[in-house]
């Protein structure tokens, strides 16, 4: 489907449906005299709430610790360690402290933990045999005053150099707050700058500029925008830009974006907060083709049907769409702002055209239109045919879709079809559900069926291994293509920090590599003397590393053993030894 006949789709839905976006409000004030900064100051930024990353809005800030591990981490006020979660990616060594006002602040990414909380975590650990917890504290557990150490900067979980992840959370809903609106200033006396204007034309008659399709109007990092905008119809905006604060050279998001015609707001979208559940609306509110085809992030200041992003939008004005009609003279003005209030205002005239452009591209998409299977995004939407099935749930999509698909029969000798499940232009909301038909195998070959999807690289990774009644079946959270796959090859195991038969003793850390080639690890855990201890897990770099206790070594000779499973339950074993005095 081309980009003008989604937009002739939106106008449809735009014109049954009047909904103004208006935010819930239910959550405590925000008090600022309350709460310091987790770190020393100056405190210095490598990100923004709301920042636009790959499938969520950044739910926090990022504070930077001078490129180094163990920089001290403080409570922000008085409160209780309410959480402690340890995990190989994602958040990775995480606290969160209970506020008695109603917030909770959590601290991700820790190289470690303040000792008493890194020994009751071990015990944790060694209790439930995991290396990856999530365990929660009762305040008479871990209190804490304002400002004591409670953990140390680190690189933890999916974290790509070392920093602090800070967020203050509703303690009742668990909706994130911007923590720059708490009286947390940061140093930033800059505004934010403006890059590109993007215009819409939506709808079968619209135009920009004579044409039927999306006209970029860059603006250079400046906010000047002339001559006008000759436009006719339905048409909506989209732009590029980011901000900047004092010292750093980092970029960041917005704060707010505003949108004036002839003085009158017509959008609105404040990162003041936002819930959780929310975050995957990014998909919607970006121009999601522009960032698949260029990488180009543009915020779209009109919202897809299915858009349900709340908190963020403060109002949405006949969904941000703005009609021109022959003989208008509109007064655009746009405000993009940061969280202490420098704003870049772009002032542009949006002037009716007097005629109609021609129509070349509409017969076009016409013809095309015939022949495609219309899914709605407000309902669940099915396709099967005799090797496939496929399952969208409700409100999956963001607008209906002219769906795509197409079956690749297997190359001779082979026997995995291809699938083309629509394509990588489109979102999904939630995942939606896939079954493929696989060959009569006996149980042991049916288990080690997966499905993959297929990677612009051509590497087939695992999403799933369901198998229901001659299908294998998988969650799916994107488009595109997909493929059976066998996984029997084990994992394997390399010695990183570690040589058989050395006197190792207590405190000595010993680190592997572990890594699998296709569906990637599963479990892994180490003996020593046939007793479980704690093998820690980096996802990113793939290493586990064991820190030898005094309490598991006999004297003489000790046995190390550690076993690594894939997803699918193909199991590596290493067997070795060391001694200990
Ligand atoms: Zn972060």
């Amino acid at each position: 489907m081309t980009k003008f006949q989604e937009f002739q789709q939106i106008t449809l839905f735009a014109m049954c449906l009047f909904f103004f976006h208006t935010a819930i409000i239910f959550s405590q004030p925000i008090p600022t005299n309350y709460f310091r900064f987790p770190m020393d100051e100056p405190i210095l930024l490598s990100g923004s709430f709301g920042e636009l990353r790959t499938t969520h809005f950044h739910a926090g800030i990022d504070i930077k610790s001078g490129g180094v591990v163990g920089v001290k981490v403080y409570a922000i006020a008085d409160g209780y360690v309410s959480r402690i979660r340890v995990s190989a990616a994602g958040y990775g060594n995480m606290l969160f402290v209970t506020h008695p006002n109603g917030f909770v602040s959590t601290y991700a990414h820790l190289h470690n933990f303040v000792d008493t909380i890194a020994n009751y975590a071990e015990k944790v650990h060694y209790a439930v045999q995991q290396f990856e917890i999530d365990t929660l504290l009762l305040p008479s557990v871990f209190p804490v005053k304002k400002g004591d150490v409670i953990g140390y900067v680190g690189n933890s979980g999916s974290s790509g150099g070392p920093h602090l992840h800070f967020e203050i959370r509703d303690e009742k809903s668990e909706v994130s707050n911007n923590p720059l609106l708490f009286g947390l200033n940061v140093k930033d006396h800059k505004k934010p700058r403006l890059f590109r204007l993007s215009v819409y034309p939506i709808g079968e008659n619209a135009s920009v500029n004579s044409i039927k399709k999306r006209i970029d109007f860059p603006l250079g990092g400046t906010g000047t925008l002339k001559p006008y905008i000759k436009a006719a119809g339905t048409i909506g905006f989209g732009i590029i830009a980011n901000d900047v604060m004092d010292i750093t050279s980092n970029t960041y998001g917005l704060f707010a974006i505003k949108l004036f015609a002839n003085d009158s707001l017509i959008y609105h979208a404040s990162w003041d907060k936002f819930a959780f559940a929310e975050q995957r609306y990014i998909l919607a509110h970006i121009d999601f083709k522009e960032r698949q085809v260029r990488g180009a992030k543009i915020q779209q200041l009109f919202l897809l049907p299915g858009n349900k992003l709340n908190f963020v939008y403060k109002k949405v004005a006949n969904n941000g769409l703005l009609t021109v009609a022959k003989n208008d003279t509109i007064k655009m003005k746009l405000i993009v702002s940061d969280a202490n209030g420098n704003e870049n205002v772009l002032n542009f005239s949006v002037i009716g055209a007097d005629t109609e452009p021609a129509n070349a591209l509409n017969n076009l998409a016409k013809s095309d239109a015939d022949s495609t299977l219309v899914f709605q995004y407000n309902k669940k939407n099915k396709f099967a045919t005799k090797n496939f099935k496929l399952e969208i749930p409700d409100s999956a999509l963001y607008q209906p879709i002219n769906f795509e698909f197409s079956e690749i029969e297997p190359a001779p000798g082979k026997w995995a079809r291809i699938y083309k499940v629509h394509n990588g232009y489109e979102p999904l909301q939630k995942p939606a559900k896939i079954w493929l038909t696989h060959p009569k195998l006996d149980s042991v070959q049916l288990k080690k069926l997966y499905v993959a999807r297929i990677t612009p690289s051509g590497f087939g990774a695992y999403v799933g291994n369901g198998i229901e009644q001659g299908f294998v079946s998988a969650s799916i959270k994107e488009f595109g293509s997909y493929t059976l796959k066998a996984d029997s090859l084990v994992p394997r195991i390399t010695a990183l920090r570690f040589s058989p038969g050395k006197v190792l003793r207590p405190g000595n850390q010993i680190a592997f590599r572990i890594s699998d080639l296709e569906t990637g690890i599963g479990s892994y855990n180490a003996y020593v003397n046939n007793k479980w201890v704690l093998l820690n897990f980096d996802a990113k770099t793939a290493r586990v590393w064991y820190t030898v206790k005094k309490e598991h070594l006999v004297k003489g000779k000790n046995t190390l053993q550690i076993v690594v499973a894939d997803k699918l339950g193909n199991i590596k074993e290493y067997n070795s030894n060391f001694m200990a005095n």
